[in-house]
């Protein structure tokens, strides 16, 4: 399994906190960061690939709950890379996003927001100035093309 951070499946003692605090578990009953690490640990990772994989969000908090420092979420990550290696699809979300960000550096449309009192505000009105956008491309592809190499 490639190493892609920190994780360290091997320490994990199955106490669960790393799901307990887990946003996609708090949804997703059958999200289990810690039954992927269990998986992962005792040689089965192939048992914890499937769809759900995609759905982790990168919020880090199992990280931050685990008190064996195993880093679930680069559990995932590393599990979600052997998924594509292994010939499974790249979500398009996630495609359509790194397309968006070597466009124009950003993972999302701006977009206005609205206050409490129901006033909409874009950047502009709110006296912030704009956003740079572009001008990126070239280093991120040069990121992404090391990503593909397993440079990174
Ligand atoms: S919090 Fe850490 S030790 Fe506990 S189950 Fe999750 S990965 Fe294992
Ligand atoms: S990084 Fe992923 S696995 Fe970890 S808590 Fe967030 S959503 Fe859950």
């Amino acid at each position: 399994m490639l190493k892609v951070g920190f994780e360290k499946p091997e320490k994990c003692y199955q106490c669960g906190r790393c799901t307990s605090g887990c946003t996609v578990a708090k949804v997703l009953k059958d999200y289990r960061p810690n039954r992927m690490v269990g998986f992962v640990r005792h040689g089965m990772g192939k048992k914890a690939i499937n769809e759900s994989l995609w759905y982790c969000a990168r919020c880090l908090k199992c990280v931050e709950y685990c008190p064996q420092k195993v880093a679930p979420a680069d559990v995932v990550l590393s599990l979600q890379h052997q998924a594509v290696s292994g010939g499974a699809p790249f979500p398009e979300a996630y495609r359509a996003m790194v397309e968006k960000i070597s466009e124009t550096g950003l993972a999302f449309q701006q977009m206005e927001v609205t206050d409490r009192d129901f006033e909409t505000w874009s950047r502009g009105s709110a006296g912030l100035p704009p956003v740079p956008v572009g001008g990126r491309a070239a280093r991120i592809a040069k990121i992404v093309s090391m990503i593909e190499k397993g440079e990174l």
